[in-house]
């Protein structure tokens, strides 16, 4: 087995110095790579490219990066006497360029493996020319096309890092903030690295590895799309060798993502802001709240214990959530906590606040939502609002017992009008009231508040 491995690379080695054409899928007109060998001194650097293949992406590697490194872009650099194949993929076939290191302060003498033993190769070649048309032509010492064991469990082969790469990616996205990643196996390969990033550069990129050849991701960011590729590697000559990347695939991750909004901050922020986009009527970015004369809670506070807790229970219940913030000591706008939201797509977004009205005798809670003719992005959305409105308040009394005030549509709230999904504030109750104040600062009612927002939340997506 182990002598059956160095042939097969010993003959790929030698079939890349030999010409380094494309390795697979040669067309017509079809991609070059600018050079197909070079020689850099130690230190210095030469930019290969890829011709007529348009807007296609390539991926580079090298053989030995201890003798050259090659980055995404194409610049190879050299390291140390030797030489290495720079490799190019694009589509799922690979461009060599061999590339010869030389050190001009020390003996040349640096030979790669290839070169001490032609002869290796000729038998293959021989084989080749003596396939009869009778018999199916088989190959097992060719890298790469070992596709007809599929049926064996354990595929024989050998891992060319040069020339295969991982084929048949699929992405579902059946379970609810997963993507099931699958792939077929590789012949040869011991374990594969599955990358995957938000971005189509794989910018920030994260990986798992696995010996299977399917792998969940879990948890993702709901509405998200994400870029998935996978790399399989082996050993070989006691060195773990990797294939380059196959080309990303990307899919969207389902699920239901809640916004919750924790009204106000530590402190106020008293610079103005549009109360809606385009429009010239400004207001306060971040008013100071008002204050539990009893509890001696702030309200922005209040509103951030019971976020919390409303998070842990949505989760529970299966919504993915996303928090405007977590702490007391930030400074974000009423407009931009609309903006996080729209700019994760939400589903809804629900702002908690407690009101404090100037009669202490004023009690109950009430909700609020963009009018029908709201002028800025909450238009759109009314009707869900008006819904959201309708269904919070409902279950949010039922759970609590308090005092239903009303649901009320206006169009001066900055965090409503900006937002571009449904969104409602909530008001869970007077904190100038003494009964409702010291209420809602009891870990009881809390849990009582908690879950009338949560089956709110249910009501509205129907799961109840
Ligand atoms: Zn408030």
């Amino acid at each position: 087995m182990q002598q059956k491995r160095w042939l097969a690379w010993i003959m790929v080695i030698l079939m890349v110095l030999g010409g380094g054409i494309p390795v697979r899928n040669v067309q017509a007109a079809s991609p070059k790579i600018s050079k197909t060998s070079i020689t850099l001194k130690k230190g210095k650097s030469k930019t290969l490219k890829m011709k007529n293949i348009g807007k296609k992406t390539v991926v580079w590697g090298t053989a030995d990066k201890k003798i050259a490194t090659v980055s995404q872009k194409g610049k190879v650099k050299a390291k140390r006497a030797g030489e290495t194949v720079i490799t190019a993929i694009v589509s799922g076939s690979a461009y060599t360029c061999r590339v010869k290191v030389t050190d001009p302060k020390a003996d040349n003498t640096e030979k790669t493996p290839a070169k001490t033993e032609p002869a290796e190769t000729e038998p293959t070649e021989t084989k080749a020319q003596e396939t009869s048309p009778q018999e199916t032509p088989e190959t097992p010492e060719t890298p790469g096309e070992s596709s007809a064991e599929e049926s064996s469990p354990q595929p024989e082969g050998t891992l060319d890092p040069e020339k295969d790469i991982v084929s048949g990616l699929t992405i579902s996205n059946k379970t609810e903030q997963a993507l099931e990643i699958r792939w077929a196996p590789l012949p040869g390969a011991e374990g594969y690295r599955v990358r995957y990033s938000t971005s189509k550069s794989m910018k920030k990129a994260k990986s798992k590895n696995t010996a299977e050849t399917s792998i969940t991701l879990s948890p993702l960011t709901v509405h998200q799309k994400y870029y998935v590729m996978v790399e399989a590697w082996a050993n070989q000559n006691g060195e773990k060798v990797w294939t380059a990347p196959c080309d990303a695939k990307s899919k969207e991750v389902t699920g239901i993502l809640v916004c919750i909004d924790p009204g106000h901050q530590l402190h106020a922020n008293n610079g103005k802001e549009p109360v809606g986009p385009g429009s010239k009527t400004l207001k306060k970015k971040v008013s100071s709240g008002t204050a539990g004369k009893w509890s001696k809670l702030s309200e922005y506070e209040l509103n951030l214990i019971v976020s919390l807790q409303l998070r842990t229970e949505l989760q529970k219940r299966g919504y993915q959530v996303l928090m405007t913030r977590t702490k007391h000591k930030v400074n974000i706008t009423n407009k931009e906590r609309a903006l996080i939201a729209n700019k994760a797509k939400v589903d809804i977004m629900i702002r908690i606040h407690a009101n404090g009205s100037e009669t202490s005798s004023k009690r109950g809670a009430f909700t609020i939502c963009c009018t029908k003719k709201n002028p800025y992005y909450a238009k759109k959305n009314y009707k869900k609002s008006k819904r959201l409105a309708k269904q919070v308040l409902k279950y949010f009394v039922k759970s609590t017992g308090a005092k239903k005030q009303k649901i009320w549509e206006t169009d001066t709230m900055t965090g409503l009008n900006w937002s571009k999904v449904p969104a409602i504030i909530l008001e869970m109750g007077e904190m100038n009231n003494k009964k409702e104040d010291l209420q809602m600062a009891s870990k009881k009612y809390q849990k009582k508040m908690v879950k009338g927002i949560s089956d709110g939340v249910d009501a509205y997506f129907k799961k109840k």
